[in-house]
């Protein structure tokens, strides 16, 4: 996979056909970047850094100096603008990557709320976060657990992350430092110095790590592929991988994989430094102070003292029925 600072459009084999001939495209170019200014906000500018790197190989966008600025992130998440034909590929190396992966974005307390009473275990959330992290059904980074207070309550499932905690025993009992809490509250492993010791799976009381007991999913498909932090990808053979709050997708100013793949409108993602939280389903923003206090928010295991990064609403007033679900049968095909 290669790197790239900005995002590039993927264009159809039907759309490529299509392309017109040079003498039509300046005409094209000019109307197409017009409608996208149009249109853009701070969420926009990745969009008009994708469409400049579709034309970065038309030659007269090259040759001549347009006068054009557009609105970058900075790897620190400062907007700043840049002429347009400063736009270039950008491939960080392992180091760079290891670097700002350990880092963190400045400024951000990130925090996930779940919904209990709206989840159905549609299982997106866990075929988008398998799927991203190249897992196989049987791993998790995210599973949905059935929960059941009595035998006079119906049960309700329960998707569970890891929680990021603020405390994390996870990360005071790894020997070489291959676990550790960002800034921006964040619990991330490096899989190029965890030795496999699994201390950190034992310190968990959450149950949230897996090992890579045996070679990982794709492992052919992601060679020569540069190690990302962020993503744990390549996964490795032998040391432990668990969910990121999908830190490289926070770093493009998206929401986690799973947030964004329910249908149901469970996760809440966002920032406590803003107070802020947004439905990856209806992509409403909500005040997080109140959303957890009008709704008798909780942690799982408080008393532990983990001061966990994810809160739960109870599975009140639901609407639905519980339907038991079994797991398909997997058969190995890689
Ligand atoms: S849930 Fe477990 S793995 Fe995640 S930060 Fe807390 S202790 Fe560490
Ligand atoms: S398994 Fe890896 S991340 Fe966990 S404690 Fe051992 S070295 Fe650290």
């Amino acid at each position: 996979m290669t790197w790239q600072f900005f995002k590039q459009i993927p264009m159809s084999e039907k759309k490529k056909k299509e392309v017109p001939e040079d003498s039509k495209l300046d005409d094209i170019v000019e109307s197409s970047r017009r409608d996208f200014l149009k249109k853009v906000g701070i969420v926009g500018a990745a969009s008009v850094t994708g469409a400049a790197a579709i034309y970065a190989g038309y030659r007269h966008e090259k040759e001549k100096p347009s006068g054009e600025m557009v609105k970058v992130l900075t790897e620190d998440n400062r907007l700043v603008e840049i002429p347009k034909e400063q736009v270039k590929d950008y491939k960080p190396d392992l180091k760079a990557l290891q670097t700002r992966g350990r880092v963190g974005l400045k400024g951000k307390k990130w925090v996930m709320v779940l919904d209990l009473s709206k989840c159905r275990n549609a299982r997106k959330c866990v075929a988008a976060c398998q799927g991203a992290h190249h897992l196989r059904p049987y791993e998790y980074h995210i599973n949905t657990l059935v929960m059941q207070e009595s035998h006079n309550t119906p049960a309700y499932y329960m998707p569970k992350t890891c929680q990021h905690c603020d405390n994390p025993p996870c990360v005071s009992v790894c020997p070489v430092d291959a676990t550790f809490k960002r800034q921006d509250g964040i619990v991330l492993i490096d899989n190029e110095r965890c030795i496999g010791c699994r201390f950190c799976m034992a310190a968990c009381p959450y149950s949230a790590r897996m090992f890579h007991w045996q070679k990982p999913k794709g492992e052919e498909a992601d060679k020569g592929q540069e190690y990302n932090i962020e993503l744990n990808v390549p996964q490795k053979k032998g040391t432990i991988s668990k969910c990121l709050f999908s830190a490289d997708r926070l770093r493009e100013g998206m929401l986690p994989y799973c947030v964004s793949a329910c249908p149901n409108g469970v996760f809440y993602f966002g920032d406590e430094n803003e107070n802020a939280v947004t439905n990856g389903t209806t992509k409403e923003t909500v005040i997080l102070s109140e959303l957890l206090e009008k709704n008798g928010a909780y942690r799982l295991m408080p008393e532990l003292g983990t001061k966990p990064r994810v809160y739960y609403l109870p599975p009140k007033n639901r609407i639905f029925e519980f339907k038991q679900w079994t797991p398909p049968e997997y058969i190995e095909t890689t």
